[in-house]
């Protein structure tokens, strides 16, 4: 267990910020995909299972945990950046049984999935957040916002009297709410000297702002892998057999 340390002139305990674990977790959430694969079949060598390798690292073990989880309750989040690190289009493969269904689109008219005809649908632009879901434990998840909230996100972002979405005095808060036909989501903007009357919720520190601005992703990384020709041409065969 890494030291409790604390931060700042209320001197919260920062928990171990989560981005560099659960980097580490996502690996081995990956190894563990792969070595459930070799067990569940049983026939073959390693060698034979190494094809599915990157078909494994979309799988749906890869850390969950990482990401921020929308409820119905309204979470207070700080957004890390002024933009998302990391925007794509992924296709929804309901025929993936073994890992997740979702496939990032390679986003070049090559892609095997478009080329078959397939639409990416999903659009994901992925944020550095603090989660403040428990004010005494703040946790940096990745915030993937759908086009909506990516769209208002944008608006605030490039307007300069409510802008940028890093700017240290602002919050938000995200909450969803299931219509008949689809999932709602819900995005308010919360001035840091609201934050306690309207959630019971203390501002974070300096200090613990830039703890956790040191773990945070850069431009251009990536939440989720393409995947290499051969898996790809893996998941074409399961869709066109269908
Ligand atoms: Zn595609």
């Amino acid at each position: 267990m890494p030291e409790s340390r604390t931060y700042g002139r209320r001197r919260r305990a920062l928990p171990a910020t989560t981005s560099a674990t659960e980097k580490a977790g996502f690996e081995v959430g990956k190894r563990e995909a792969v070595t459930g694969r070799v067990v569940s079949t049983g026939a073959g060598g390693p060698t034979q299972m190494a094809g599915w390798d990157a078909m494994d690292k979309t799988a749906s073990a890869s850390g969950s945990d990482m990401y921020l989880k929308v409820t119905e309750e309204a979470t207070v989040i700080k957004i890390i950046g002024d933009g998302p690190f990391d925007v794509y289009n992924s296709h929804w493969i309901e025929e993936i049984e073994d890992g997740s269904k979702s496939v990032r689109c390679w986003g070049t008219p090559d892609c095997p999935l478009c080329v078959v005809g397939d639409k990416a649908k999903r659009f994901s632009a992925c944020f550095d957040v603090i989660s403040l879901e428990d004010p005494d434990s703040p946790v940096l998840k990745i915030w993937e916002a759908g086009i909506k909230i990516a769209r208002q996100l944008k608006d605030i972002a490039t307007d300069g009297k409510r802008g940028p979405l890093n700017r240290g005095d602002l919050y938000f808060t995200i909450k969803k709410e299931q219509k008949k036909k689809s999932v709602e989501y819900t995005l308010e903007r919360v001035k840091e000297r609201d934050l306690y009357e309207e959630y019971d919720v203390e501002p974070l520190s300096d200090e613990a702002l830039a703890a956790f601005l040191a773990e945070a992703h850069q431009w251009g990384d990536v939440v989720k892998e393409k995947l290499d020709e051969d898996a790809m041409e893996e998941v074409v065969d399961l869709v066109m057999e269908s």
